[in-house]
């Protein structure tokens, strides 16, 4: 790509207006972006410095990421062609060696970067692909020497897929001309899959069983370890090989309908993220810079709507708060009203207070929110009364009162103290004022007199 084109897709990628981007490592180093969610390496990094550095890119807010290696040994030969024309090659070599293990490791991996970094991790992690599917070790000796005799009688002159095709009996045109196929171990694998006998082969070469000949064309080589093998009786554990497999199995049986609630929060995210994105766009920002992504997640979970509850959320500051705050309780209230008039809808605890109050702050009277709502209009009172004890204080709740009426409730509290509950005043004034009326005043006055007291 030209220097234009690619500025263009980066920047349009940092703006959230491009979901993925797919590069090489180069292209990535100056991005500063902290909601990449995902990093997928295709390849093998050469260490895991890069390694490390790399998958950092993800999650920079703090909120759950994810990421994935794939790698095969083709990757390790195209490093080590690179290194044979490179300097410090011992170093290099050894550190290519130290992620090839990180790669095939059969123990927990987070473990082995930590430790990889100084950083001593004694607990598993419990999170990464072996923490989340334990390897289960079997007794692999037979199959050990079947291999490493089938290595020894083609004279330690073929590859890994050779040899698999040898054990496995193919009859390969080549294979076949080279008379590969009257050797002793020809078809003795054949129960085992390909993938299979590359898990074995890859276990073996971890455990030194087996190397790779990189300086002459990669052909598999015997070494101290298979002679124990050969021929003092040493065992062989390995591990089954068809984990990946069933694990990748039980992960789609295991991925069950979404709840009402994700789906909700979900939305709501969604909803949010896009008017993040609006905003962005308007001020020729990036949308970070008005919200991170973490911010949002936060709204989306507390889901505030009064400015007390927003500035509680973390990332809300005294200038983001002038800036954006009405504008987000606004999407909030929006998407939770939007969301009351679907069929089978779901609103979480309280939202049902919030859709009264989004039609209040809508300039419609009692009455007709309560028709609106197929509810009484003392619920709609109570969901009001309710709201401003939760800090919603521009209800104005005495409007709905008579200024007499107010008075005569003021007395009776006087006279009987204040109590959060209606009835002793409804009682002491013989029931001439309504227990709607009641519950509003004691609402307003709440605070005033809990302080008071
Ligand atoms: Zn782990």
């Amino acid at each position: 790509m030209g220097p234009v084109a690619r500025a263009k897709i980066q920047e349009a990628f940092i703006n959230d207006e491009v979901p993925i981007i797919c590069a090489t490592i180069a292209f990535g180093m100056g991005i500063d972006k902290s909601n990449v969610r995902w990093v997928i390496h295709y390849n093998l990094p050469k260490n895991i410095e890069n390694y490390y550095q790399e998958i950092g890119r993800a999650g920079r807010d703090g909120l759950k990421s994810d990421t994935i290696l794939f790698y095969t040994f083709a990757d390790v030969m195209l490093h080590r062609k690179f290194l044979e024309e490179s300097g410090q090659r011992e170093i290099k070599e050894a550190k290519l060696e130290r992620i090839q293990q990180y790669a095939d490791a059969l123990i927990c991996r987070r473990k082995i970067l930590l430790n990889y970094f100084g950083e001593n991790l004694q607990e598993n992690c419990g999170n990464c692909d072996v923490c989340k599917n334990p390897p289960e070790s079997f007794d692999g000796t037979t199959l050990a020497q079947k291999v490493l005799s089938a290595i020894s009688r083609l004279r330690e002159k073929v590859g890994m897929r050779m040899l698999i095709d040898v054990l496995r009996g193919s009859a390969r045109k080549d294979l076949l001309e080279k008379g590969y196929d009257q050797i002793k171990t020809y078809g003795v694998g054949r129960d085992m899959s390909v993938f299979d006998w590359q898990q074995a082969l890859y276990q073996m070469l971890n455990l030194g069983l087996i190397e790779i000949a990189y300086e002459a064309g990669n052909v598999l080589r015997l070494t101290e370890g298979s002679k124990e093998v050969l021929f003092q009786k040493r065992k062989v554990a390995l591990v089954r090989f068809a984990d990946m497999r069933k694990h990748a199995e039980k992960r789609k049986q295991k991925a069950k309908p979404k709840s009402k609630a994700e789906v909700f929060a979900e939305g709501l995210f969604e909803t949010l993220r896009r008017f993040r994105q609006q905003l962005a766009s308007e001020e020729g920002i990036a949308p970070y810079l008005v919200f991170t992504d973490a911010t949002l997640a936060q709204m989306v979970s507390k889901l505030p709507t009064n400015e007390q509850n927003m500035r509680e959320i973390l990332g809300v500051g005294e200038r983001k708060w002038l800036q954006y705050g009405n504008a987000f309780i606004d999407e909030i209230l929006t998407y939770i009203e939007t969301q009351d008039q679907q069929k089978g809808s779901y609103l979480p605890t309280g939202g049902t207070y919030l859709v009264s109050y989004q039609l209040y702050r809508k300039g419609m009277d009692i009455a007709d929110i309560a028709e609106a709502r197929s509810l009484h209009p003392h619920t709609i009172y109570s969901h009001l009364a309710q709201l401003y004890t939760l800090g919603h204080h521009n209800i104005n709740l005495l409007q709905y009162i008579h200024n007499e009426e107010i008075n005569r409730i003021s007395k009776a509290i006087q006279h009987i103290g204040f109590h959060s509950n209606a009835k002793p005043i409804f009682d002491y004034l013989n029931g001439e004022i309504e227990y709607y009326k009641i519950r509003l005043y004691i609402a307003y006055t709440r605070d005033v007199y809990l302080k008071a007291t």
